[in-house]
């Protein structure tokens, strides 16, 4: 992957896809502005380094979901104004995507000048890839800089088309991801323990098929749990459980069986690397007991349940006690970890604990923390925790497909294009 070192962008127009997807608000003027500025000073190495070497700014992005029409209510406005408070550069915002207009902004911009095009997903053709629009962009510069990490695996017009028009590279925040997510898969300091959990276990089944070889232990809770738990013939209740991620979750098992090291499958010194291919022995970690509650509500009937034998009616929405400490033991010992999805419905009081458990063990290891993955990264948040973890993936989707090993199309993008 290309970096913006091998760039000379002194004069040059430099197209940069940021992500700059915030929340917005209501502000006392009843204006909408930005109410978690995160992602746009995360952007601001990149932006100030282009500007320091004498660029001239094109800021491309996202927001919501405005489904290829002006929503001005998605307008890049309110970001406009925080990015203005943060540089203290001169920013301004174009009246739209593309067209002959925005490019005759772009051709008056003065170095170190920043100009914001509109919402890219104001233009039907953004999703769809459309070669037009990936022109249209292209025309408003000379460089393309991809800082957008969390839409990399999407192959959009302003992250894959545009990227095989311009000389283009990675900025430093896609650089800095990229490489610390493939640091911890392709040489982590061991032991390397995986955390998953969360909702969608359909998309992570891939990632657990990844961790099955890679990681020493592999700890699952959250809802991802419960097809495993299944295919063991525990009972569920009435627990998130889709009959076609029980099939997924009984492969797996037969896939860890294969590589288990011997004994109890807990203590951290039972590790064997297996010699020959760098596979390694990864124990799968299920849950020993569980938070039950009758319904997904912040006030419904709740209990500890010592087993894992869900009885009807009951849904398990949380990682039990015994569970939470046994997951922070092998978190405490780790060389390495990575952690993708909470351990229970944590946004609900009742089913906080194992989320708030693991996120603490993960807080205090000493070994290299990496977590991704939206409501992860929430509830580090939620936590006050977010900034003792070593690095917090901003992009959730893109997050799991590199983990997964698979080529996102933004990055390959970046691979084959023609330098300046
Ligand atoms: P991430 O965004 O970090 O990848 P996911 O989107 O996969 O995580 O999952 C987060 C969601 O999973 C949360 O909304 C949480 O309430 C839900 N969740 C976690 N455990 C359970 C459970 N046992 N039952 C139902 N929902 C759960
Ligand atoms: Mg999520």
């Amino acid at each position: 992957m290309r970096s913006i070192d091998e760039l000379d962008v002194r004069g040059q127009r430099v197209l940069v896809r940021v992500d700059f997807n915030v929340p917005l608000g209501e502000g006392p003027d009843g204006r909408r502005m930005v109410t978690d500025d995160t992602r746009i000073r995360a952007a601001l190495p990149t932006i100030e380094e282009l500007r320091a070497r004498g660029a001239r700014l094109v800021l491309a992005s996202h927001l919501g979901r405005p489904k290829g029409k002006v929503v001005p209510e998605l307008s890049l406005e309110p970001v406009v104004s925080t990015l203005c408070q943060l540089t203290g550069a001169p920013v301004s915002l174009a009246p739209a995507v593309v067209g002959p207009a925005v490019r005759e902004l772009t051709e008056q911009l003065a170095e170190g000048e920043i100009l914001v095009l509109e919402n890219v997903r104001f233009e039907p053709g953004e999703t769809a890839n459309d070669p037009e629009l990936a022109h249209a962009l292209a025309e408003l510069a000379d460089l393309y800089v991809d800082d957008a990490f969390g839409t990399a695996h999407r192959a959009h017009a302003s992250t894959e088309g545009v990227a095989h028009l311009l000389p283009a590279a990675a900025g430093r925040l896609l650089e800095k991801e990229v490489k610390t997510l493939t640091g911890v898969l392709d040489h982590p300091a061991p032991p390397l323990i995986a955390i998953l959990g969360g909702a969608k276990v359909a998309d992570k089944i891939a990632v657990i098929d990844r961790f099955l070889g890679l990681a020493d232990a592999l700890l699952i809770g959250g809802a991802m749990c419960f097809p495993f738990l299944a295919a063991q013939g525990h009972a569920v209740g009435a627990s998130l459980c889709e009959d076609e991620d029980v099939d997924h979750a009984r492969h797996a098992l037969a896939r860890a069986a294969d590589c288990a090291p011997r004994g109890d499958g807990l203590a951290a010194d039972r590790r064997t690397a297996l010699p020959d291919d760098g596979t390694k022995a990864t124990r799968l970690c299920l849950p020993k007991d569980l938070v039950i509650g009758e319904s997904f509500a912040e006030d419904a009937p709740n209990r500890i349940l010592s087993s894992v034998e869900v009885p009807s009616g009951w849904m398990g929405l949380d990682i039990g006690p015994a569970t939470c400490e046994l997951y922070a033991r092998e978190i405490a010992a780790a060389g390495s970890v990575f952690w993708n999805g909470p351990m229970g419905a944590f946004e609900l009081t009742p089913f906080a604990a194992g989320t708030q458990a693991v996120a603490k063990a993960v807080a205090e290891a000493p070994g290299l923390t990496v977590v991704g993955g939206g409501d992860s990264a929430a509830a580090l948040v939620q936590f006050g925790l977010e900034d003792a973890v070593d690095y917090l993936s901003t992009g959730g989707g893109a997050t799991l497909e590199l983990v997964e090993g698979r080529v996102l199309p933004g990055l390959r993008a970046l691979d084959g294009a023609g330098v300046a």
